[in-house]
């Protein structure tokens, strides 16, 4: 019988293929004491040996899917495999010990894992802990017979199913075999879920029971429209989905042929339509669904992406390439927003009871000022190639504004100074923390523009964790307290002459954009793949009326009557 699970719509679009269990296998063993040293020091041998290919064909294919750098991990694994002083070290323990393969392989290992992660001074060698836990696994899974899941050796149409899946998994799942995902936990705006709409691939997060339901191979429909997944669906079901997804596709057709057109409520308004991206790789997709800016590029993820800390002119050359190819248009990069679910493998953050709130973005570029005015030099380097515009993230006080200003201003004078071309670069903040946005008039007087994050502007408003799929009924973004925020900042903005935009994910929310255009909002940044339905529904849309829905909208209760509102509104308001 049919299974239904229900989630939270996480991207558009509907998917029917086999599940592909992205789960990690029992590799547990038990010792045991063997005569044959022989047998078991060559079952460790082959073990080792299609550890080997198997990670040769991982690191080709993240070569291709993520570049040269990231694919360095996998290489790094193969070196450890080929250790001749590792190797001979666990066939010692198997003919000293009369252990079987399995456990001198975990025991030697441990003495490994051990001693770099003794090495507290030493972060990088602290690191390789990590890959050689990595390794450890695999050649266990070889040793035990078991498959070790791993997108990058996906080589059919599948559907994921993971309990969670990072930011860096997301990035590896090639579009051609994925044809969507369904996860335990998460929320819309968790970046998986934002990734997956980057990369046009149906999901479903926070279902809740995805792993302990799906079993590897069963159908799956993923619904990502609604938020719903069908396990082991009737021929009846699968039909009845196939024909949303045919409906779907033509609707895309359909909005594919404002592409090239303007922005333009239907009163002849108007307002900027940007994009938001993580790397330059992003870029077709925002030339393709005709952009007319970049209004994030989520400059973490050059950090991310990376082995190590990216250099100044390994950043200029991103920056520069995301300029060139917006021909003019702005693009605005926001610098690093390292922590809370974006880590860094090289640049190890101490544990914190609540990483979202804590040592991350902004508070980290004005403490390591090393890697902060590295990063402003690759920026202002860049910005003689076009209209960059550069905005800090997580800014609570003016004080951390006019910190982080001060070193920009220093950083750009002294690349002056040595005669380095430079461009206009307007500076600008996110409001993404309630206090920034109660006190936004003041931040107008002194910031060029203000783009407001709702991603975490509503989670912290309501103190509701974006990631967590059992307080996202709270996670409210029609919620008046939440819209009464946004429209003080889009005023204190306007008051002052100052640009206001959206780069979260309300944006593009097609129940939001009417009350937003209502409210005047000058830029709507959104995943590129929002952009031409976004394009669409404004058409249909009188900005005079959208301000009077706005009138009611402040003045309702809750969150549910002011979506009720706009859906009864939706037809008066065309
Ligand atoms: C936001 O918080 O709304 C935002 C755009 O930033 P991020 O999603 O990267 O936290
Ligand atoms: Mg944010």
């Amino acid at each position: 019988m049919t299974k239904v699970l229900k989630g939270i719509a996480a991207s558009d679009g509907v998917a029917i293929a086999k599940a592909y269990r992205l789960v990690d296998p029992d590799l547990s063993f038990s010792k045991r004491t063997i005569t044959d040293v022989d047998g078991e020091v060559s079952k460790m041998q082959s073990a080792m040996d299609a550890s080997k290919a198997e990670l040769e064909i991982i690191k080709n294919k993240a070569k291709e899917t993520l570049g040269e750098e990231e694919a360095e991990v996998f290489e790094a694994h193969i070196t450890i495999l080929s250790d001749p002083e590792m190797i001979g070290a666990i066939n010692k323990e198997i003919s000293d010990q009369k252990v079987n393969a399995e456990q001198a392989l975990f025991d030697v290992t441990d003495q490994y894992i051990s001693m770099f992660e003794a090495m507290t001074d030493n972060a990088y060698m602290q690191e390789r802990a990590g890959d050689v836990r990595d390794v450890r696994k695999r050649v266990m899974s070889h040793l035990l017979g078991v498959e070790l899941p791993n997108p990058a050796l996906i080589n059919r149409p599948v559907v994921i199913v993971s309990h969670d899946l990072t930011p860096s998994d997301t990035a590896q799942l090639d579009r051609k075999f994925v044809k969507g995902f369904i996860t335990d936990i998460g929320g819309r705006t968790s970046h998986s879920a934002i990734m997956s709409r980057t990369l046009e691939i149906p999901a479903v997060v926070g279902s809740g029971e995805a792993t302990t339901t799906i079993n590897e191979d069963d159908t799956v429909i993923i619904d990502g429209l609604d938020g719903v997944a069908l396990v082991s669906p009737t021929d009846a079901e699968i039909a009845e989905y196939d024909q949303k997804e045919q409906d779907y596709l033509k609707q895309k057709d359909e909005w594919e042929r404002l592409k090239t057109a303007e922005t333009l409520s239907k009163d002849g308004v108007h307002h900027t339509l940007a994009a938001n991206i993580g790397t330059p790789r992003d870029l077709q997709a925002v030339l393709d669904n005709g952009a007319e800016g970049i209004g994030l590029f989520r400059s973490e993820f050059l950090y991310m992406n990376s082995a190590e800390l990216p250099t100044e002119d390994e950043q200029f050359e991103a920056y520069k390439s995301a300029v060139a190819k917006m021909d003019n248009k702005p693009v605005v990069v926001r610098t690093m927003d390292i922590g809370g679910d974006k880590k860094l493998p090289y640049l190890p953050l101490p544990d914190e009871m609540n990483p979202f709130m804590g040592y991350r973005a902004i508070r980290i570029s004005l403490d390591r000022d090393d890697i902060f005015r590295t990063q402003l030099r690759a920026l202002i380097r860049a910005s003689s190639y076009g209209q960059l515009w550069i905005m800090f993230p997580m800014i609570a006080t003016l004080d951390e504004f006019r910190a982080a200003k001060a070193i920009y201003d220093d950083e750009r004078q002294k690349l002056i100074d040595a005669g380095t071309k430079v461009g206009e670069v307007k500076l600008g903040i996110m409001i993404e923390i309630p206090a920034a946005a109660v006190l936004a008039d003041q931040f107008a007087k002194e910031v060029d523009f203000m783009s407001i994050g709702t991603n975490d502007l509503i989670g912290y408003s309501m103190a509701a964790d974006r990631t967590n799929e059992r307080v996202s009924y709270l996670y409210q973004p029609y919620n008046p307290s939440v819209l009464r925020l946004i429209k003080h900042v889009i005023d204190s903005a306007h008051k002052e002459g100052k640009f206001a935009a959206m780069c979260g994910e309300m944006a593009g929310d097609q129940i939001a954009v009417p009350l937003l255009l209502g409210m005047g909002l000058d830029e709507f940044s959104m995943s590129a793949t929002s952009i031409l339905k976004t394009r669409s529904l404004m058409s249909r849309l009188d900005s005079q009326k959208a301000a009077k829905l706005v009138e009611r909208a402040l003045d309702a209760q809750t969150n549910d009557e002011v979506k009720q509102l706009v859906l009864d509104a939706m037809d008066s308001l065309k």
